[in-house]
């Protein structure tokens, strides 16, 4: 082994709140673990502004300032963390390698994978600039801070067609925007949709700009893609619901991917199509999304890895 090339129990690929609780359950086990952050260490809640729904936090909590507060969690057991992305990794053979940015190449006996997933954005300028201040990507995180106000939505798809019920039940009204003339939701959830009298669909139609002032989002300028029409709606929140991209370029021909591109783990495990390879957290998960989810598959990760790795 060359001064590059290190051995490892446990590397954990990711930052969020799945990887770094698998690290604290890892570093409790004595499994040394090692973490690499990632392009967004923290995780996608270093986007957000207030966390109110992770238990524990009675008056609620900045994510950025969650996130540091697990990871001196893990480090207080004696994690390992680098600031570093993975570039490659082989499991064909165990140990299993992975390569860093920093230079190293990493021998694990054993791989936890919570490399999350990514909110699809517009791609907006104004998107940008109001991302935290009216705009976002989450109902169910920030719904609560527009209760009683109007806001909009964009997606057709299952997750925008829940997220509006959600933000209707909060809101006074709810602009859903969507790009064609039908919904791609289940039938199920477009019954919902359509019988919940505070939603107003606007159909054909995309979000051209985000109004705003100092104070946040102050309104959406949509376009009709048909006839070119603009309107500009009256709105203090939007939320953008056009899917999510999960982050597993890695390991195509690595691991079994599902059709969507997350990483298929065994019901009821994190245990992934190879030996001593595990996922956690939203690259997994495409379905609850949450924190304390990712936190709570983070935790199996690391007692399963532990048990891989005595058995
Ligand atoms: P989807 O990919 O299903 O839907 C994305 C939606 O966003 C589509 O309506 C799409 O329009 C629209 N869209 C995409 N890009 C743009 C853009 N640039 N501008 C405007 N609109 C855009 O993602 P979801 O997150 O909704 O769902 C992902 C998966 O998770 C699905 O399989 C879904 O069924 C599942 N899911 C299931 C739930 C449940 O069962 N309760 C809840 C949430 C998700 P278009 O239709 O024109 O392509």
């Amino acid at each position: 082994m060359n001064e590059n090339t290190e051995h490892v129990r446990c590397l954990i690929i990711g930052s969020g709140p799945a990887g770094y609780t698998a690290a604290i359950y890892a570093a409790r086990a004595d499994l040394k673990p090692v973490v690499y952050q990632g392009m967004q260490p923290g995780g996608q809640l270093t986007i957000t502004t207030e966390v109110d729904n992770f238990p524990g936090y009675p008056k609620g909590i900045a994510g950025p300032e969650m996130m540091e507060e697990f990871k001196q969690q893990a480090e207080r057991f004696g994690t390992q963390i680098r600031f570093g992305v993975v570039t490659s990794v082989d499991f064909k053979n165990c140990p299993y390698t992975v390569t860093a940015d920093d230079g190293k190449t990493v021998k694990a006996e054993s791989v936890i994978i919570a490399t999350g997933a990514s909110a699809k954005w517009l791609g907006l300028e104004s998107e940008k600039k109001f991302m935290g201040m009216g705009v976002s990507g989450c109902a169910t995180c920030d719904g609560f801070f527009y209760r009683g106000k109007d806001v909009a939505i964009v997606g057709g798809g299952d997750t925008a067609a829940e997220e509006a019920t959600y933000l209707a039940k909060l809101c006074k009204k709810v602009y859903m925007i969507h790009r064609r003339d039908e919904l791609r939701a289940s039938k199920a959830m477009q019954h919902k949709v359509f019988n919940t009298p505070n939603i107003e669909m606007i159909w054909n139609s995309v979000p051209e700009e985000v109004l705003g002032d100092d104070s946040g989002v102050t309104g959406l300028r949509v376009r009709n893609v048909g006839t070119g029409e603009k309107r500009d709606l009256v709105v203090h929140g939007f939320f953008v619901a056009i899917g999510h991209k999960p982050n597993t370029e890695l390991f195509p021909g690595q691991l079994e991917l599902d059709e969507m591109g997350y990483i298929k783990t065994e019901p009821g495990s994190t245990r992934t199509s190879m030996e001593g390879i595990f996922a956690a957290g939203d690259v997994q998960d495409h379905y609850y999304r949450q924190a304390i989810t990712a936190a709570g598959t983070g935790c199996m990760a690391a007692i399963e890895a532990e048990r891989f790795l005595t058995s």
